[in-house]
């Protein structure tokens, strides 16, 4: 999984944690998206909204898509030319006068909010169709976008505010979602949608599927099979309309590292521990998930002969903090692991330093680190 520049740049003897990006494999893997994917690709910024990150799928994807006043400016800012998509439940009225290029509109009110406003918008309704398949990771039931029955509202709504552009409809029903799973859903969308939006009068409509496609933890090697996705989605496309999908997790994921070093090895009841420097503050990942995030040990033994070591062991990771819920990985076996080696955990380009809980107990804050050819 440790790819030789990352070994490379191990053996330079960072200053760790550190969280460690490989743009190169991440352009080239947002290209790999880009030519299988026969429809419009926004990426979610929230998945990782880091601007190097954010130069590096410029050129690869059509657009961005925000969920916050505060995404909206940061992705302005580094890419002021990038074409956006607002959604997001609860938006403030500060919130309803940005200039996104498509706004995700989450209920009637908020739709009469914004109309009241009299102003020109475009904009796509977000729908909240049932999803009662049980295999997928997270389904997006509750507040979000409006259910069949509210939002035939808003056609009232709309015929009272001609400034307001009605573009088309935004679903983003679920995540961890397969080939299949993101196909069955794409075509429950579509076939609600294409009547609705013919309804309600829309020209050229465009459906927005929404993001959620699957990345498994548990094998790093097995990644969303975006040709075949591509392939089915291309037989979907109807002459007059645009589809778009915006991915986050599938797209930056596997670009992340976060590299630390063992600072003590100990069993306790049973149980081997290393402890690791930095903490689950920075990486946030497997806590969420409450899965082992997938790593790699280094040897680097740096810690001197008596330094505590432990060969053929089921080694639970944690970090610096006060609390049992600090845990990396939970007694996955290692070869050998002992004080001073390096571990680097993958899959840590999204959903990672940007949800974590930083300054909890104040330890010092991981350092950033591009792998790339050309710096953005
Ligand atoms: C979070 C989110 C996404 C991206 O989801 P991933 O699981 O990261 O692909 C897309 N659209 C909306 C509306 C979201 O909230």
């Amino acid at each position: 999984m440790l790819t030789d520049r990352l070994r490379t740049w191990m053996g330079e003897t960072p200053r760790l944690p550190a969280f460690v990006y490989d743009l190169d494999a991440l352009g080239a893997h947002a290209r790999r998206i880009r030519d299988a994917v026969p429809v419009e690709v926004f990426y979610a910024a929230k998945a990782n909204p880091d601007a190097p990150v954010l130069r590096t799928l410029a050129p690869h994807v059509d657009g961005f898509e925000v969920a916050s006043g505060g995404e909206f400016r940061h992705v302005r800012d580094v890419l002021p030319d990038a074409r956006l998509a607002f959604g997001g439940p609860g938006k403030t009225d500060s919130e309803l006068d940005l200039d996104a290029d498509r706004l995700h509109v989450e209920s009637p009110f908020e739709l009469a909010r914004l109309a009241a406003k009299r102003r020109e918008a475009d904009v796509l309704l977000r729908v909240n169709l049932a999803v009662d398949r049980e295999d997928v990771a997270l389904a997006m039931s509750g507040p979000f976008g409006m259910d069949p029955v509210l939002i035939e509202e808003c056609h009232a709504i709309l015929a009272s505010a001609p400034w307001l552009r009605l573009r088309g409809v935004h679903a983003h029903l679920a995540s961890g979602l397969d080939v299949p799973d993101a196909l069955a859903q794409s075509r429950e969308i579509l076939d609600w949608a294409r009547p609705w939006a013919e309804k309600a009068g829309v020209e050229d409509p465009e459906f927005n599927l929404g993001g959620g496609m699957a990345v498994d933890y548990a094998s790093p090697a097995r990644t969303f099979d975006w040709e075949t996705y591509g392939r089915e989605i291309a037989r979907l496309v109807r002459p007059g309309e645009t589809l778009r999908i915006e991915p986050g997790r599938a797209v930056t994921a596997y670009c992340g590292w976060y590299v630390t070093e063992v600072l003590d090895v100990k069993p306790a009841h049973g149980r081997w521990y290393a402890v690791l420097r930095g903490g689950t503050m920075h990486l946030r990942t497997p806590v969420t998930k409450q899965h082992d995030q997938p790593f790699t040990v280094v040897p680097g033994r740096t810690g001197g002969s008596a330094a505590p070591a432990v060969r053929d062991a089921e080694i639970t990771l944690v970090g610096q903090l006060c609390t049992p819920k600090d845990v990396f990985a939970r007694d996955v076996p290692v070869a050998e692991i002992g004080v001073g080696d390096i571990v680097a955990f993958g899959m840590s380009g999204a959903y990672g330093w940007n949800i974590s809980h930083r300054d909890f107990l104040m330890h010092d804050p991981p350092g950033f680190h591009y792998l790339v050819s050309e710096v953005p």
